[in-house]
């Protein structure tokens, strides 16, 4: 490790930078952070700005903003881009307020930009100890700010909620929002109303029990908490808004004595929704831990409030109506995705609705003042459930869904028909966009489920059947019967939300999604070897009107805005690890956020050098010796670095490591920690010497394979 981490460089170039424009820039900021509740409400009234997550209360990830449209598309180039500190996942979608970017990058880390030049204003680093990464199922991201009465909010990857001054980036207030070491984490942004942050939590794979919090804007105090699911029967109750309706409504669908020990899960990791007409807060609450219910609540009951939408007073945290879209889910089918609020004509009569298209693969359309389900169809294939009965609102599962031992395909799979990229929604078109995928998963549980201390085996479902691997996390799991899963299609879905049909899809691996008056879709793209692309499509048709290369994929939803008249579309770009797979040939750039506006005139870096070359040892190492690292590998590595050690080029790709022939320098990082830091802990309190060994062997193996492969 001689070469010096580009982290530090480029702290050095920030501290100059704010430096030399500290004073001008803080005026700036100070004016523009003043997002107040009237100007929430009113935000589609000053399109110039991107007020909040999704752009608005309502979150459409629509904007009214037309001077670039389908006709002058082809001119949109890059204006700037600005680099952020690190190779990890970006997930962010810029905030504009006033001509300001607030925009948060990995490690939870915040930057305010000037959005008409890129410039940076200030920025600010929370110092997220490394080992906070660990329980975290897709690397250090954050998908966003808020910003409100001038501060900006951010959560963090060790679940802290922070208050920073919008004109200079000082910390006003920080809070814990979980007990320390907790297995807690905070990835999605935060959402601001009526003198309150709100802010829920990841988690859900690695047990606890997921809640939302709403805390004082002003001073960081907590007004309310609301748990997703119920605690220990005779526990002190907890004091939070949610006690009764758990007690009431939570706690009798829940069986045996497992789920509490284990946590039962229900973290909402992703979307929360503050619906301006109403004064309610929407809850997108995930999947139950552990995944499999026959290990969680002795395989019956809904257990409620799992993948759920729930519905609160917004001041209170008092519960109001909920609607779960996979009772007693067994497939880790989150329902955390963003829930879209709009006024649509159903059956001749206006309803205010909630839309939300979740992993489970049916597309809902709720009514928002009650939780009725007004309408739910497949958006994708779907084999878990026949339909949604509309009289009961509940699924109609399929015979032999919940699956056993035996591999059972299912779709969607794990990954889900949708995940966190927001769908977008356009009222001139009457259209959701919907970041969509086709997939399966066979599904396994695993045999004699004992909890454990590992990380990600105690979910009590078997990957063995899904990657092709030999059991792991499983004590006489009878031998891996393979089933192939379909490679996953994924393409951008037009969804008309009244009739519940597909109207045009447009095939390409890509993120979450921005329409516009000017009747755009514009998706940020992942294309082979990590290299990205911003797309535009027709909203009405689909048409691919324009593209532009990245030097990195994209998977964060784009944000638009004006400034002095001008339209701007950013994106951060820096695919997080989840959505490039493969092998990528080229190293990776550092993430950016590129702005672009009609005839801009920047450049983006040029493609990223060649990866290193596959480095695997002179001699091969014996079948015992890899057959036993792969058994470790799989399940303490495999999670962050990739199964076969293919990883997705922000985790290291370890066949291409320098260390896999330095016995010394491995053992440093893999037993005694020597990248801490960077969240690779020492895992010597799970790994012996000779486990170290083993796993170096056997990702030498598949540096060999690997090399074979490239010389091809
Ligand atoms: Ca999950």
């Amino acid at each position: 490790m001689t070469k010096k981490h580009p982290e530090s460089r480029w702290l050095l170039a920030c501290a100059t930078l704010l430096l030399a424009c500290g004073a001008v820039a803080s005026d700036k900021a100070a004016v523009a952070a003043h997002v107040d509740d009237a100007r929430l409400l009113n935000a589609a009234k000053e399109p110039q700005n991107w007020l909040i997550y999704g752009g608005g209360w309502s979150e459409q990830h629509y904007s009214p903003l037309k001077s670039i449209d389908a006709t002058n598309v082809s001119r949109l180039k890059p204006t700037w881009s600005f680099d952020f500190d690190t190779y990890r996942g970006q997930e962010a979608t810029p905030v504009v307020v006033d001509g300001v970017m607030y925009v948060s990058s990995a490690w939870s880390k915040v930057f305010a930009l000037d959005a008409k030049t890129g410039k940076a204003l200030w920025s600010y680093d929370p110092k997220v100890p490394g080992p906070a990464a660990l329980p975290l199922c897709c690397d250090v991201v954050n998908r966003g700010v808020a910003v409100y009465k001038g501060k900006v909010y951010v959560g963090t990857i060790d679940a802290r909620l922070i208050a920073l001054d919008a004109a200079t980036g000082a910390v006003v207030w920080s809070v814990a929002t979980a007990p320390a070491d907790s297995t807690y984490s905070i990835t999605g942004a935060p959402r601001v109303a009526r003198d309150k942050v709100f802010i829920g939590n990841g988690g859900g794979e690695f047990g606890g029990r997921g809640y939302v919090s709403a805390y004082d804007a002003a001073s960081g105090k907590l007004v309310w908490r609301f748990y997703v699911v119920p605690g220990a029967p005779h526990a002190k109750a907890d004091g939070a808004a949610s006690d009764e309706i758990l007690e009431k409504l939570a706690r009798p669908t829940w069986f045996g004595d497992d789920w509490y020990r284990y946590g039962g899960g229900g973290h909402t990791w992703n979307a929360l929704t503050y619906d301006a007409d109403l004064q309610q807060l929407y809850l997108a609450t995930g999947n139950g831990f552990p995944w499999n219910r026959e290990f969680r609540s002795a395989g019956k009951g809904d257990n409620l409030f799992i993948s759920s939408i729930v519905a609160l007073d917004v001041d209170t945290g008092q519960y109001k109506w909920h609607y779960q879209e996979t009772p007693g889910d067994q497939w880790d089918y989150d329902a955390v995705q963003n829930m879209t609020l709009a006024e649509l004509d159903i059956r001749g009569e206006k309803r205010k609705v909630l839309m939300h298209a979740p992993k489970n693969g049916f597309f809902y359309v709720l009514d928002r003042r009650s939780g009725e389900v007004l309408s739910a169809e497949p958006y994708v294939t779907v084999t878990w459930a026949k339909k949604v009965d509309l009289n009961t609102g509940r699924p109609e599962e399929i015979a032999g869904a919940r699956y056993g031992l035996a591999p059972t395909l299912i779709a969607p799979g794990a990954g889900g028909a949708h995940n966190w990229h927001p769908m977008a929604f356009s009222p001139l078109t009457g259209l959701v966009y919907i970041p969509a995928t086709e997939a399966s998963m066979p599904f396994r549980a695993v045999a004699n489920f004992k909890f454990g201390e590992q990380l990600f085996t105690n979910i009590g479902v078997d990957f063995s059947a899904y990657h092709g691997n030999a059991a792991h996390g499983a004590t006489t799991a009878p031998p891996a019967r393979p089933v192939p899963a379909a490679p996953p299609q994924n393409f951008v879905l037009a969804w008309d939300p009244v009739t519940q049909k597909a109207r045009w899809r447009a095939e390409g691996r890509g993120g979450g999604l921005l329409t516009t008056a000017g009747d755009l879709v514009i998706q940020g793209r992942t294309r082979a070897g990590a290299l990205g692309e911003l797309v535009a499509f027709r909203a009405d048709t689909g048409e691919r009107l324009w593209s532009y290369p990245t030097p990195n994929g994209i998977t964060a939803a784009p944000s638009t805005y004006s400034v002095d008249g001008e339209q701007f579309i950013a994106a951060a770009s820096g695919a997080s690890s989840t959505s490039v797979s493969g092998a990528p040939t080229r190293m990776r750039h550092l993430g950016r956020v590129v702005a672009f506006k009609l005839d801009g005139k920047a450049t983006l870096p040029a493609e990223a050098p060649p990866a290193l070359p596959a480095n695997p040892p002179s001699t091969v190492a014996a079948a015992i010796e890899t057959a036993a690292g792969q058994k470790r590998y799989d399940a303490y590595c495999a999670r962050c670095h990739g199964f076969q050690g293919a990883s997705g080029n922000v985790i290291p790709d370890l066949r291409r490591s320098l260390l896999l022939t330095n016995k010394d320098g491995w053992d440093e990082v893999v037993l005694r920690g020597a990248l801490t830091e960077r969240g690779m802990v020492s895992w010597s309190k799970f790994l012996s010497p000779e486990d170290a060994d083993h796993i170096r062997a056997y990702i030498g193996e598949m540096a060999r394979a690997l090399q074979q492969q490239e010389a091809r």
